[in-house]
C-alpha cells in the first residue's frame, strides 16, 4: 500500500464517510441489534452474515471473513487502489486531499473538457452531414431514428486528418492534451494526426455521464483499419471499469431489477429503440469480473446476450465464466445464428425479442449444454470429461432441488444414470453446510470460542491500555480457544513492542490473519456489562488459579506416585541385598 498521504489525512477522510451510509448506497442494510446485516457482496449466500457496526465503523463478514474499514470497503467492491478509493471518499465527504502528496495523479477536468468539446464537434458533424453522404446512407440502413441519435449523442468523425485537432485547437486544447485524451495520436512521420476519421461515433460515458471515450464503427468501405475502434485508455477511461449505456440505462435496470448485457454499441441502440432499455454493452472489452461487480450493486437478474455464430459462443463462454467467479449465475441468450438483436427489432418488434428472452437459458442448462458441446458425448471418455467439468459447479448448488434437476438434465444428455452422476458429487446436506460454515480459511470460528475466554479478549479490545498489564500476567496457554490464544498472542506481541492500535487491528482488511477475530468480536452484542468487566478479568483469574492449582495438584500426585514407585523398587532392592 504506497501511502502518499499522512494518517491524518486518512483519518479526516474516514471520519467524513459514515461506513453505515456508504455501504446501503450499495447494499440494502438492515438492522439487526446493534449491527446491520446484508447479504454478504463478497460471497455467495442465502441469510445475511454480512454486518456493519457504526459505532466502530467497521464492516464484517462472518461467512467469508472479509472487513475492514469505509475505505476497504470500496476498494473491496469497487476494486480500486488504496489511493482511488481514498480519493473517491474525499470527494463524498468533501475533503480536500493534499495536491502535494497526490503524486503523478493530477487534475483531469482538462481531459473531461476535450472529450466534451470532441463529442460536441463529431455530433455537428453528424448532423451537417448531407443526406446522400456515406455516414448518413448508413444511419438509414441501420435505421437509427433521429431520437436515438440526440439520446445517444452519437457522432461522425469526417475522412479527414486532421479537422478534430484543428477544431479543438482552435478552442484553445493543446496537442499534448489533445493526444493524452486519445483524439490524436502520432503518425509514421511523427506529426499528430485525428484517432478517428471516417467512422460513426458512440461517445462512452462514465457512471457520472460525463464523456471519457468514444467508440467509431469504420465507414469505409475499403478495409482499413478495424470495424471498431475505441479510444485509447487514458486516466479517465480504463476500459474493464466501463459499460456502454450504463448512466443511461441504470434507473431502468434499478426499476426492472433485470439487466441485459449485450456485445456491441448497435445492439443496445437497436434494443433502446424497441424500448428495451434495461441494457449495457461490453463494446470493446471481454466482460470482466469489475463489471460484474458493478451490475450487482442495480440489478438482480442478468441476462446475457449473445450472436449465435462460434464468436459469440466463446464470448458467451469467456463471459459465463467471469460471472460464475463473481457468484453471479446469469441467464445466456444465444441468438439464432446470423441474427443480432438489431435484426429480430425489426422484423418483430420489442415483443418478439422479449420472447427471445423469456426462452433464455437458465445458467445451469446452458453450462450443461456447454460441457456437452465441448466434449464428445457420443464416447464414454467425452461424456465422463463433460460430467467431471461440471462437479466443480454442480456441488455447489445448495438447494437439493435445483440439483436434481440439474442432475436430471445432465443424465439425460449423457445417457448415465443419476445415482452414477450424484455419486460422483460431494454429499448434500450436512457435510456441504458445514463446510460452508467455516471460515474462508478453515480456521475456528472465534464465536464458539468459551465465553470467558471471548470477554477477557473483547474486554483487552475495548480497553486497550490494559493489555500490557495483561500481557504481562497471563499466557497465550491460558486460553483453550485456538482463535483466542492467536488474538491474545498478537495483542501482548504488541505491546510489548509498545502501543497497540486495536482499531488499526480491526479495519484491517480481508486477509489479516487475527483481524478477522477482532472484528468478529467486536461485533458480538452485548458480551458483557462494561461496568462489570474488572470483575470479568478477576474471574478469569480466579478460573485460570484454579485450572492451574489444579494442574499443580495432579502433577504433585504424579510425582508423589512415581516417588512411591521408586521408593518401592528401592526398598525391594534393598530387601534383595539382605538376602
Ligand atoms: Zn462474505
Amino acid at each position: 500500500m504506497a501511502l502518499n498521504y499522512s494518517r491524518d489525512v486518512i483519518d479526516r477522510v474516514r471520519e467524513s464517510n459514515d461506513i453505515v451510509e456508504v455501504i446501503s448506497s450499495h447494499l440494502s442494510l438492515r438492522k439487526s441489534g446493534a449491527n446491520f446485516v446484508a447479504l454478504c457482496p463478497f460471497h455467495q449466500e442465502k441469510s445475511p452474515s454480512f454486518s456493519v457496526n457504526r459505532s466502530k465503523q467497521i464492516f464484517h463478514c462472518f461467512g467469508c471473513g472479509e472487513g475492514g474499514n469505509v475505505i476497504s470497503f470500496v476498494m473491496k467492491f469497487e476494486n480500486l487502489t488504496f489511493v482511488e478509493a481514498l480519493k473517491e471518499l474525499a470527494e463524498r465527504g468533501g475533503v480536500q486531499l493534499p495536491s502535494a502528496s497526490t503524486g503523478p495523479s493530477e487534475d483531469y477536468s482538462r481531459l473531461y473538457d476535450v472529450n466534451r468539446e470532441a463529442a460536441a464537434f463529431f455530433h455537428q458533424q453528424l448532423k451537417e452531414a448531407s443526406g446522400s453522404s456515406t455516414v448518413r446512407e448508413y444511419v438509414k440502413r441501420r435505421s437509427i431514428s433521429d431520437e436515438m441519435l440526440e439520446k445517444f449523442g452519437i457522432g461522425y468523425a469526417p475522412d479527414s486528418w486532421d479537422s478534430l485537432l484543428h477544431h479543438l485547437e482552435s478552442k484553445r486544447f493543446s496537442p499534448a492534451e489533445i493526444e493524452k485524451g486519445g483524439l490524436a495520436k502520432r503518425s509514421s512521420k511523427g506529426n499528430l494526426i485525428d484517432t478517428f476519421r471516417q467512422r460513426l461515433i458512440f461517445p462512452i460515458l462514465d457512471e457520472k455521464g460525463r464523456v471519457v471515450a468514444f467508440g467509431g464503427r469504420s465507414l469505409g468501405d475499403d478495409g482499413k483499419g478495424p470495424k471498431y475502434l475505441n479510444s485509447p485508455e487514458s486516466p479517465i477511461y480504463r476500459k474493464g471499469r466501463l459499460l456502454f449505456g450504463l448512466s443511461r440505462s441504470a434507473e431502468f435496470i434499478r426499476k426492472s431489477k433485470r439487466v441485459l448485457i449485450v456485445e456491441g454499441y448497435m445492439d443496445l441502440l437497436a434494443l433502446a429503440q424497441g424500448g428495451i432499455l434495461e441494457v449495457v454493452a461490453t463494446a470493446g472489452t471481454a466482460f470482466t469480473g469489475y463489471h460484474c461487480r458493478l451490475l450487482k450493486r442495480y440489478a438482480e437478474e442478468m441476462i446475457m446476450v449473445f450472436d449465435g455464430d462460434e464468436a459469440g459462443k466463446k464470448a458467451a463462454e469467456r463471459s459465463t465464466i467471469t460471472a460464475m467467479e463473481n457468484d453471479i449465475r446469469p441467464k445466456v441468450v444465444l441468438l439464432p445464428e446470423g441474427k443480432d438483436p438489431d435484426d429480430i427489432i425489426r422484423d418483430g418488434g420489442a415483443e418478439s425479442f422479449n420472447k427471445t428472452l423469456a426462452e433464455a437459458k437458465p445458467y445451469l442448462s446452458y453450462i450443461i449444454d456447454l460441457a456437452c458441446r465441448k466434449h464428445d458425448i457420443s464416447t464414454p471418455e467425452g461424456k465422463a470429461d463433460a460430467i467431471r467439468s461440471l462437479i466443480p459447479e454442480l456441488s455447489k448448488i445448495s438447494d437439493p432441488i435445483v440439483r436434481a434437476g440439474a442432475v436430471e438434465a445432465l443424465s439425460s444428455k449423457t445417457k448415465i444414470p443419476v445415482s452414477r452422476i450424484e455419486l460422483s458429487l460431494p454429499r448434500m446436506g450436512k457435510e456441504y453446510t458445514k463446510s460452508e460454515k467455516k471460515s474462508s480459511k478453515g480456521e475456528e470460528d472465534i464465536r464458539s470460542a468459551p465465553p470467558l475466554e471471548k470477554i477477557i479478549i473483547r474486554i483487552m479490545l475495548d480497553h486497550p491500555e490494559i493489555i500490557g498489564g495483561l500481557a504481562e500476567k497471563l499466557k497465550p496457554e491460558d486460553f483453550n480457544s485456538a482463535a483466542c490464544r492467536g488474538v491474545f498472542g498478537a495483542l501482548s506481541d504488541l505491546a510489548l513492542k509498545g502501543g497497540v492500535e486495536v482499531g488499526d487491528l480491526a479495519e484491517q482488511a480481508g486477509d489479516g490473519q487475527f483481524s478477522s477475530h477482532i472484528r468478529s468480536l467486536l461485533l458480538e452484542d452485548s458480551l458483557y456489562e462494561e461496568g462489570s468487566w474488572g470483575k470479568n478479568v478477576e474471574d478469569f483469574m480466579k478460573y485460570l488459579e484454579r485450572k492451574n492449582r489444579g494442574k499443580h495438584v495432579t502433577r504433585m500426585v504424579e510425582a508423589a506416585k512415581k516417588q512411591s514407585r521408586e521408593e518401592y523398587l528401592n526398598r525391594e532392592k534393598d530387601l534383595r541385598n539382605l538376602h
